[in-house]
């Protein structure tokens, strides 16, 4: 994909996180990006099988940014307060915001300045109200949702897609007008002491610092769970693709289409798919380019990524989308829901590894980011100049800054979601969502974003049940009970 980006024409400006300026409005289109793709590559064009794009080769090779970051002196010991673990969007955010008030970070990755790998969107208010609105490759004034075949919703909530090349630019800058150092390696281990702790890297380093914060994505090791981690997840295959013609508006991005008359022919696949509803998520660049992505919203276990892209074959191929060149793919599997790692232990987690991700949707970006800065101020209280609170006091402090009682007890009400997801077939998710996009913006809003109090899920739960149909309250009263009595003994768990 960075093949396509021009590169960025005005130097960065170091400023915090929330103060970035805002260079265009959030529904401008950076029309430089949308380029059309040969002029920026030589490749052969090869045209796929009606339909069938899985025997075309990705053409997009990634490249790293070039950055000049602080690399850590290791001429001598270096002195340390935090070191945090991955530079995703997670772990740049943070020391982005911890070392703005003078505390001594260091970031370890085995690649620090390499593209970040994911396709991220957004909705356009959650970046524009962190001042992020120009980390947008393009935007959509509406975005849509096809219940089936005779039911569209239009949703009035403008979407983009992030560029994340200048959003992990726009990091990399703070960082290091901050004065964060960064670190080329893998942590294999992390060591802890009563008052500090220490990283043991690949290449033989060992770092040592008041505080290490994992923000190593989903799969890490070094935060600990005491509870079964019964994840949903979320799987999809995703292309970015110039294809000779697409059914889609340009000036609307697809949420989600849950129709399946492409199925017809394909008894087996309309079979799991009556059980295991899958749906296209699609963003239109234009008339040729457009980012095709079919995705199984949760499933538990996960569906397997063959059954998604054969469902995607047949969906492509019944729209009439013949697919010249594959630019880029992607294989999505995020976990969804489960508990909370352990809270406090001495590793603190920030991003993927510390529960962010919203139990329903698998969404985490935009939260990452507003939450970053909450967190950065529990460890500045604790390390700060002023005070020195170190070992267990500090770990306390820092786990309830990310996660105090009330955003626990929210977050048992995403879980209660997501568990109501899982039982749902494509009739029931179709009722589901058919309910849910009915609700006051305010509520479906919200909720998407996690922006809801107790008490306003509470009024979104009651208004669902008034807004569904009598099939969907009826799946409602005989499905829900269960999820429902677990997530009254979390939160009874939680709140004492
Ligand atoms: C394909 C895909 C698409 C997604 N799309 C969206 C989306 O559209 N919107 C959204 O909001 N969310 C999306 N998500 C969910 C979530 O936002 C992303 O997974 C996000 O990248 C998580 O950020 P992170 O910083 O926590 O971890 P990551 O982005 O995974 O970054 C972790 C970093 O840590 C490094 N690392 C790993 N292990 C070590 C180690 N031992 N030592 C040192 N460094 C290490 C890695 O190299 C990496 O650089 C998506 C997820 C996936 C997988």
């Amino acid at each position: 994909m960075e093949a396509l980006v021009t590169p960025l024409s005005s130097p960065l400006v170091a400023v915090p996180l929330k103060h970035y300026p805002s260079s265009s409005s959030p529904l401008t289109t950076s029309l430089s990006f949308f380029q059309k793709p040969h002029k920026y590559l030589n490749h052969r064009i090869q045209n796929s099988k009606f339909g069938n794009f899985l025997d075309l080769i990705p053409e997009n090779k990634s490249t790293p940014i070039e950055f000049d970051v602080n690399w850590l002196d290791l001429s001598h010991k270096p002195l340390l307060d935090v070191i945090i673990i991955g530079s995703g969007p997670a772990g740049l955010c943070l020391a982005e915001q911890v070392a703005q008030h003078g505390i001594r970070v260091c970031c370890v990755d085995p690649d620090p300045l390499s593209m970040w790998p994911n396709n991220y969107g957004s909705w356009v208010d959650e970046l524009s109200s962190l001042g992020l609105d120009s980390c947008f490759d393009k935007t959509w004034p509406m975005a849509s949702v096809h219940i089936d075949d005779h039911k569209t919703k239009y949703l009035d909530r403008p979407y983009g897609r992030i560029n994340r090349k200048m959003l992990k630019m726009k990091l990399l800058d703070g960082c290091v007008s901050n004065g964060v150092r960064f670190h080329k390696a893998k942590v294999w281990k992390i060591n802890h002491q009563e008052f500090e702790s220490s990283v043991v890297c690949d290449d033989g380093n060992e770092f040592k610092a008041s505080l290490i914060v994992d923000a190593s994505g989903f799969a890490s090791s070094f935060v600990e769970y005491d509870k079964p981690r019964n994840h949903g997840y979320q799987i999809a295959h995703g292309i970015l693709a110039e294809v000779e013609e697409h059914p889609f508006d340009l000036d609307k991005m697809l949420l989600m289409d849950w129709r399946d008359s492409h199925m017809g022919n394909e008894p087996n696949l309309r079979v799991m798919n009556s059980r295991f509803p899958t749906f296209l998520y699609a963003m239109p660049f234009d008339s040729n380019l457009v980012f095709l992505e079919e995705t199984s919203l949760v499933s538990r276990p996960v569906l397997s990524y063959k059954e998604i892209k054969s469902r995607m074959v047949a969906r492509l191929r019944h729209m009439g989308i013949k697919v010249r060149r594959v630019i880029e793919n992607e294989k999505c599997l995020i976990p969804m829901g489960g508990p909370l790692p352990v809270i406090p232990q001495p590793v603190m987690g920030i991003g993927g590894t510390a529960g962010l991700v919203h139990p329903s949707t698998g969404y985490m970006v935009a939260r990452t980011l507003a939450l970053a800065p909450i967190l950065a101020q529990s460890i500045v209280e604790c390390l700060g100049s002023t005070r020195m609170i170190r070992g267990q006091q500090l770990y306390h402090r820092v786990w309830n800054g990310l996660w105090p009682v009330e955003r626990r007890l929210t977050r048992e009400y995403y879980r209660f979601g997501m568990e109501t997801l899982l039982k749902l077939d494509l009739k029931g998710t179709r009722s589901f969502f058919d309910a849910f996009f009915d609700l006051n913006p305010k509520y479906w809003h919200g909720f998407l974003s996690s922006r809801l109090s107790l008490m306003e899920l509470a009024m979104l739960s009651l208004s669902l049940f008034g807004h569904s149909s009598n099939s969907s309250k009826f799946d409602i009263v005989t499905k829900c009970p269960v999820p429902l009595v677990k997530m009254m003994g979390n939160l009874v768990v939680e709140s004492v």
